[in-house]
């Protein structure tokens, strides 16, 4: 009896290894077809161009993978709602599986597929990928979803002792095995030159120095440098933006060309071969980091008003000032602030910024220019590499403090936060080269006399007006 066709359809998963749909598609039948759309009415994917750089080179590789294995992948540019039942139907698919998301708008156009879809007598199958535990698997003690990062991280890291992640033999799809061969093969014949128009367009200038790295190979080698090389110092080294002290893997995350699954078993593995107690430290925090990734994920998917404003409403009345000026100086890296001015620079030019710095931009643009922390928010999609609606969204709702997190105001002090984080002046130095010979102490305090300027703004506000300003305006909500 002739096997069940299948359409594959890749979203945020551009993987093979430990990809759950896939595996489940392919224990059903050997006859896949895959796909990628362009997602026309939902640019997210790529409408930064390093993100559109990520995705295109992701997409590359994964497709020649394909090709490989004497399959391909079938890659369109459009409406998914059109495209995906127009697919199934060309290849005669009798299921189309998928990873699921947790966005807003991907869950309903993902509905409204499925409803396009059942019409045609074909069966969609979705399976839970980017997460380690389902939105729907875990709840606090009154059975409400979290809302607090710090009982949220409990409950998971102890369902994670549970849980064998995975079984090694499970994971690797069995490519050679692959039936690619279908009735109308010959009427899609778009997939190369979509990529190749798309590769075309793409204006991303920082690609040779963006520190994340497309594809599904090059994911592998950043999280083996980092198990290999830097977990272990990870609670020290963190918070340095000088130091390479993080693992640079959030893009591959963020696209799925690595598995959190894999990510969270390298970590386990260590955990019991050492028993040092700075190593085990260093671990835990990393993990804490993952975590934070897949707790903005659960309210996104829980409470998805997050998307468009802030999680405590009150912050809906705060009288934001939204000076255009200041925000083009903070969104040009200068404001005259030398720690503020290096982070975004380094966003600029590689797509990418520090944890540590994108705290400090953030707070400086909320509390001291008191700008709408949307309008930071938007900045960092236009630009960041792994930017992703969740864990962005999250970051700003934390910096604003309009989020869940339970304390009521955390303002950042830039200068305290340089001498802190880059006591020698190395990550400012190296993104404001005009400031090299300034003396440490001048750079630290912002106070760098006219003669060393050599043409870069004093500061365009005061911290501490601004702080006090802040504090009066917040005191009316
Ligand atoms: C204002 C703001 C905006 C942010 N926007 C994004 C974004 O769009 N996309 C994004 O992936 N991260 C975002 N972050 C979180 C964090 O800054 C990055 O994930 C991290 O800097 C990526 O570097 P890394 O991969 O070397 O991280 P590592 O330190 O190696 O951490 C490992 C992984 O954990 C996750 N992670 C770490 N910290 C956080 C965090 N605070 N929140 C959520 N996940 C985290 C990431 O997936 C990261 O790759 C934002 C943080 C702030 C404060």
């Amino acid at each position: 009896m002739n096997k069940p066709r299948i359409l594959f359809w890749h979203r945020k998963d551009l993987r093979i290894f430990d990809n759950q749909a896939l595996i489940k598609a392919f224990s059903l039948s050997n006859a896949i077809t895959s796909t990628y759309i362009f997602d026309t009415n939902y640019s997210h994917d790529f409408n930064a161009s390093s993100r559109a750089w990520f995705l295109a080179y992701s997409l590359q590789e994964l497709g020649n993978n394909w090709k490989k294995m004497g399959s391909r992948l079938v890659m369109e540019e459009g409406d998914p709602l059109l495209i995906i039942p127009q697919l199934a139907k060309k290849i005669d698919a009798k299921f189309v599986f998928w990873n699921r998301s947790i966005e807003p708008y991907e869950i309903n156009r993902d509905l409204q597929i499925k409803k396009n879809l059942k019409e045609q007598n074909i069966q969609v199958i979705e399976t839970w990928d980017h997460l380690l535990v389902e939105p729907l698997k875990i709840f606090s003690g009154n059975k409400n979803p979290y809302s607090v990062y710090g009982p949220f991280y409990k409950n998971l890291k102890s369902k994670m002792n549970l849980l064998g992640l995975y079984d090694q033999d499970k994971v690797v799809f069995q490519f050679k095995d692959i039936d690619y061969k279908f009735k109308e093969n010959k009427t899609i014949n778009s997939s190369d030159s979509v990529l190749d128009k798309f590769l075309k367009n793409i204006k991303f200038p920082g690609s040779n120095i963006c520190p994340c790295r497309p594809g599904e190979n090059a994911a592998e080698t950043l999280l083996e440098s980092f198990i290999n090389e830097k977990i272990y110092s990870y609670n020290s080294a963190r918070d340095f933006p000088s130091h390479d002290g993080t693992s640079f893997l959030s893009a591959s995350l963020r696209f799925g060309t690595i598995s959190i699954r894999k990510v969270w078993n390298a970590t386990l593995n260590l955990n019991s071969d050492f028993a040092n107690q700075e190593n085990y430290l260093s671990i835990e925090t990393w993990q804490k980091e993952l975590v934070w990734r897949e707790f903005y994920q659960h309210c996104l998917f829980h409470f998805p008003e997050l998307e468009k404003g802030p999680y405590r409403k009150k912050w809906d009345h705060f009288p934001w000032q939204n000076n255009n000026e200041w925000f083009q100086h903070w969104s040009n890296g200068e404001t005259g602030v030398p720690i503020v001015d290096a982070a975004m620079r380094q966003l600029n030019s590689t797509g990418w910024m520090h944890n540590r710095c994108r705290m400090i931009v953030a707070s400086f643009l909320v509390k001291d220019l008191i700008c709408n922390w949307q309008m930071g928010e938007k900045k960092f999609m236009e630009t960041l590499v792994d930017g992703d609606l969740a864990a962005n969204n999250g970051g700003w709702q934390w910096s604003a403090s309009s989020g869940m997190d339970p304390k009521p105001l955390r303002i950042f002090n830039p200068y305290t936060q340089a001498k802190k984080f880059d006591p020698i002046c190395e990550y400012i130095k190296y993104w404001i080269p005009e400031l090299s010979k300034v003396s440490n102490s001048e750079l630290l305090n912002g106070e760098i006399s006219n003669l060393e300027k050599n043409n870069y703004s004093s500061p365009i506000v005061n911290h501490n007006i601004q702080q006090r300003l802040f504090k009066s305006l917040y005191a009316e909500i």
